[in-house]
């Protein structure tokens, strides 16, 4: 039976129900916004006992698909207000579907300010342990600990402290399967904040000692497709960056381009590029004698994680990406790849998403609360966030409360959520998923990066978005992303399916996993109370042109309205 569990915070119970039939062809992503929409009122507060944290595991999660088990996490977002799904690698995932795990619900709220955890035995069974020993821990301190407890076969998702104070910059983290360290993050839209609210610390699942075998309708069939699947993804060679580098490699591109954002969105070519170039970052690794092709799940071979030690060798950080280094060393005017790599670990620390965090520290830099490019001041800033100073209570609501304090007009945020690594003017398709999606401004719901079209002619960008989000969204369902960019085609995925679950299955089939979640999740926002006018970007990226291009964000809000009208 694939079990679902629902944790009920306020009674301490928890009930094991059997998947439903109707939910079979659902994961990851898209059986959250069922459930979200479902069982969920929208008009709810975020941090309240009518909103609910559902974690599951993706479509493909149990099988030995190359990067197949992904973990979601969602809920009513209290940053955006809207509805959230962030996924991570790890190896939460795997553990969850050992046991035939298929997702677990937190729901309401507890009476009391006590803690607990939720931990999975060897054996499956669930229960709640009193966990207030642990309050106040950050991520690394805890896994340790939880580690000493339980033992070392265990995978741990855990909030440090910006979950614990509720931040809306707040996230959750598992284990990453190559350090053991808690650096896989379920990191936008505050989900670790909702986990607080129900004074969860951590999830701790211990490993089943047999695999559930999973049941193929037609395993031969299944065996030939993943196999090729498997070849496909490792003999691509417009991939190979991501095998040989990482994402960091997007450095170059981008930063080239003026797309990567330099000084709060200032849309002019960083000047300090060499510094942290893909170049400057491999030198950096094999100097502090870090790892470069880690990967952070059992069974992936595109191996695009890595570690980072500091300059005496001891290991500092794990899955340093590009939206760090973007967000937290360019955006910041930050030209020091061992800065941003604290930073990283800082974040991975307390609980942060980095994305959240670089932004709100360059908004305060516009605001001379700090000197740009200080690297030093901004790990202020984090400690200000740790201590849960007034000021560092604010900076730890994101960027755009940090922007309403400092009095700051260009604030780079949609839904309430920052713009990730992508400079909207100069790369005008992200620009519209960053201004439509349901999840607030978010790369991974569409990234336009490898599309045909003239990233700074408006033509088109709308209708290349649109056809995007439901992709990634049906991507988000099934496994990683980048596993799904480096092989999924009509020839390999809807075969898999088939293999899988049986039934005839093409391209178009898949895609409306997406589609259909895509339109559920701008349900929800539309009964939460957004309207058309929230699906824009911030003012200012329309009347600045950014002086590396000469480009303004000029696509017609007429084109905005028709995205995601399937
Ligand atoms: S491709 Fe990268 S992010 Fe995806 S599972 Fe493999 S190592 Fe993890």
């Amino acid at each position: 039976m694939t079990k679902i569990y629902r944790v009920n915070a306020r009674m301490k119970t928890i009930a094991q129900e059997e998947l439903k039939e109707k939910y079979l062809l659902l994961g990851g992503r898209s059986l959250i916004s069922k459930v979200l929409t479902n069982e969920v009122d929208p008009t709810c507060d975020p941090l309240g006992a009518g909103n609910k944290l559902i974690f599951c595991t993706s479509l493909l999660a149990g099988t030995n698909v190359l990067a197949a088990h992904r973990l979601s996490v969602g809920g009513k977002s209290p940053l955006t207000g809207g509805i959230k799904e962030s996924n991570s690698g790890g190896t939460a995932a795997t553990y969850l579907a050992r046991h035939n795990i298929k997702a677990i619900i937190f729901e309401d709220l507890p009476e009391s300010d006590d803690w607990h955890l939720l931990r999975i035995g060897q054996d499956g069974k669930p229960e709640l342990i009193p966990a207030s020993e642990y309050a106040g821990l950050n991520n690394y301190v805890l896994v340790e600990k939880l580690k000493g407890r339980y033992g070392k076969a265990i995978s741990i998702i855990s909030i440090g402290k910006a979950g614990e104070m509720q931040y809306g910059n707040s996230a959750l983290h598992n284990l990453d399967f190559s350090t053991g360290y808690p650096v896989r993050a379920n990191a936008r839209g505050g989900m670790g904040a909702v986990l607080g609210s129900k004074k969860i610390k951590a999830i701790v699942i211990e490993r089943s000692p047999k695999a559930h075998e999973f049941q193929y309708a037609d395993k031969e069939r299944y065996e030939a497709a993943r196999k090729k699947f498997f070849d496909v993804a490792i003999n691509n060679e417009g991939m190979s960056w991501l095998r040989e580098i990482g994402t960091p490699a997007l450095v170059d591109v981008t930063g080239s381009t003026a797309i990567m954002p330099f000084r709060n969105f200032s849309g002019g070519f960083n000047d300090s590029l060499d510094s942290i170039s893909a170049e400057k970052f491999l030198s950096k690794i094999k100097a502090g004698g870090g790892k470069i092709g880690e990967p952070c799940q059992a069974g992936c071979a595109i191996h695009c994680s890595s570690s980072f030690n500091d300059d005496s060798g001891e290991y500092l950080t794990a899955g340093l990406e590009y939206e760090t280094i973007a967000l937290c060393g360019s955006n910041c005017a930050v030209a020091d790849l061992d800065i941003i790599a604290r930073i990283d670990r800082l974040c991975d620390e307390l609980g942060l998403d980095t994305i959240e965090t670089g932004t709100t520290i360059a908004v305060c830099m516009e605001a001379g609360k700090i000197p740009w490019g200080d690297g030093e001041a901004a790990i202020g800033l984090i400690k200000e966030m740790e201590a849960g100073t007034e000021f560092g209570r604010i900076l730890g609501q994101g960027t755009l409360a940090a922007g309403e304090a400092l009095g700051v007009k260009r604030v780079p945020v949609v839904k309430g959520q920052a713009i990730s690594g992508y400079d909207p003017r100069n790369l005008k398709g992200t620009g519209v998923t960053f201004a439509t999606s349901p999840m607030g401004a978010d790369h991974t719901a569409g990234l336009t990066l490898e599309a045909s079209l003239d990233p700074l002619d408006p033509a088109g960008q709308a209708d290349v978005s649109s056809m995007l989000q439901p992709v990634i969204a049906a991507a988000d369902s099934l496994m990683c992303m980048f596993a799904w960019f480096s092989a999924a085609s009509p020839e390999t995925i809807p075969e898999l399916m088939a293999g899988i679950y049986g039934g005839e299955w093409d391209f178009d089939k898949v895609i409306d996993i997406g589609r259909q979640s895509v339109l559920r999740e701008k349900a929800f926002n539309t009964a939460a109370g957004f309207k058309p006018e929230d699906d824009r970007l911030p003012k200012f990226f329309a009347v600045e042109k950014a002086p590396a291009t000469g480009a303004v964000f000029d696509v017609n809000p007429t084109e905005l309205d028709g995205v995601l009208n399937y």
